[in-house]
């Protein structure tokens, strides 16, 4: 967007003087459509003073909530001739970050063999070969900005091919590649591994970048690999993917128990397991570093397990509603209210066969799940997964890490959506289970293992 556009848009949004209307022109902005109207010279000039008094110029706004603040403070600002600034109105403190799972470490491993400097993060890939033909790629730097995610957890997943063999490796690679993506990209990428951090990353106007280990495979079964992840960065942990682990069933198992399939795997075992006294272990040991439990792509057994055993609450970085379609990877009311007893988070899944159980899915079907989740669990136990770069449907209206406004605009048109609600839902019920899971591991009393 040009200054002058950007101007004409700006003096258009400040002229509506109403938060929705201005809301509507930040989604044309967004969809690349031209502002509507032309404003006059005066409101342009004075846009701009408050535009860069609220920190316009260089900064990446964090949400869509946030938008509305800064434009309500800005529309103040021009109707009542009040000086109002983002720190003034702590629109900057008060916001959350955008947090998703994401995994585009794994399709550069697919795609680049690791190659870093082939890697052109800060170009469209939607040009660029491979990616521009393939289904699983949804993100690059320039629509991480358009979709305005503040941060970003970078998936360190590895397939289950690799248990029992090079998982650990293949994990620490992913995590190195991680880290080399962001040191390569500082003016826009900055590694955090705290609440602390990713505030202080999204005021400076860069993309928080976190680590998380997708399934517990990649721990080769040892708690000093755990306890090594944390220290390289990790802060979150998929108990499983979509295998089991010699210590907790996955939700494939769940599904073949079910449906009594004889194509088991010979590492599975009963769909009672859930978790083994390892596998709490494991997840005390978790609360007691301070990283979040996932527990996305286990089973119900496992996630009760989970829950009982945790002492902080848990997270389902990327789920959907079992309610609404029963895949094995959703999570069922039951649990849905435990959840809620515990803190905990469902960030939903936008895999279309996680959301109609079909190869279609619309945005509206994503609300679907997303105010189903509400209605079980409560507002602030659910927060946005995606799943990007990990997934080859996506729902239409949300193709890629662009759409995330979309979504929110959607969202901000039901009137049972306060404000307030949809800050908590783009970040910062998540900050809020990851704030907790810091304070329990600073403020309790945990047995060192000796193992
Ligand atoms: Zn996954």
């Amino acid at each position: 967007m040009t200054k002058s556009r950007r101007m004409r848009w700006a003096g258009h949004v400040a002229r509506m003087g109403e938060k929705r209307n201005a809301y509507r022109i930040l989604v044309r902005k967004l969809e690349g459509k031209r502002p509507l109207g032309r404003p006059r010279r005066r409101w342009v000039d004075n846009v701009k003073m408050d535009l860069r008094e609220i920190g316009w110029d260089g900064m990446v706004w964090i949400d869509v909530a946030q938008d509305r603040d800064q434009w309500r403070a800005l529309v103040n600002t021009e109707y009542t001739g009040i000086q109002r600034s983002c720190q003034e109105t702590s629109a900057c403190e008060e916001k959350a970050a955008v947090v998703r799972h994401n995994d585009l470490p794994w399709n550069v491993r697919k795609f680049m063999h690791n190659q870093i400097l082939s890697f052109n993060f800060t170009a469209d890939l939607e040009k660029v070969h491979p990616w521009a033909k393939s289904n699983w790629s949804h993100t690059d730097l320039p629509r991480l900005r358009r979709g305005m995610v503040g941060a970003q957890f970078w998936s360190a997943y590895v397939p289950c091919d690799a248990q029992y063999l090079d998982a650990v490796q293949l994990t620490l690679e992913q995590i190195d590649l991680i880290k080399r993506l962001a040191d390569l990209n500082p003016e826009h990428l900055t590694l955090v591994t705290s609440v602390k951090g990713v505030q202080e990353t999204h005021r400076a106007g860069r993309i928080a970048s976190l680590i998380g280990v997708e399934g517990g495979h990649s721990l080769g079964n040892s708690l000093a690999v755990l306890r090594t992840f944390y220290s390289l960065g990790a802060r979150y942990m998929t108990v499983t993917h979509t295998c089991n682990t010699a210590w907790a069933d996955c939700s494939l198992t769940q599904l073949q128990s079910e449906s009594s399939s004889p194509t088991a795997q010979p590492t599975d075992r009963s769909s009672e397991g859930g978790l083994t006294e390892f596998g709490k272990l494991v997840v005390r040991e978790m609360n007691r570093l301070g990283m979040m439990v996932d527990l996305s792509h286990a089973s119900v057994h496992t996630m009760k397990d989970a829950l009982a055993a945790s002492k902080a609450p848990v997270m389902f970085s990327h789920s959907s509603a079992f309610a609404l379609c029963n895949s094995s990877r959703n999570v069922p009311d039951d649990v849905l209210k435990s959840l809620a007893l515990n803190g905990g988070i469902v960030m939903v899944n936008f895999y279309t066969y996680f959301i109609t159980c079909n190869s279609t899915a619309t945005i509206n079907d994503v609300i679907a799940h997303i105010n189903h989740i509400r209605d079980v669990a409560g507002v602030n136990h659910v927060g946005i997964g995606a799943g990007y770069d990990g997934i080859n449907f996506t729902p239409q209206g949300l193709e890629d890490v662009s759409k995330y406004p979309q979504l929110l605009a959607a969202l901000l048109e039901d009137p049972s959506w306060r404000e307030e609600d949809l800050k908590k839902l783009a970040g910062l019920n998540l900050l809020r289970v990851f704030r907790a899971v810091e304070e329990v591991r600073s403020g309790s009393l945990f047995t060192l293992l000796n193992d």
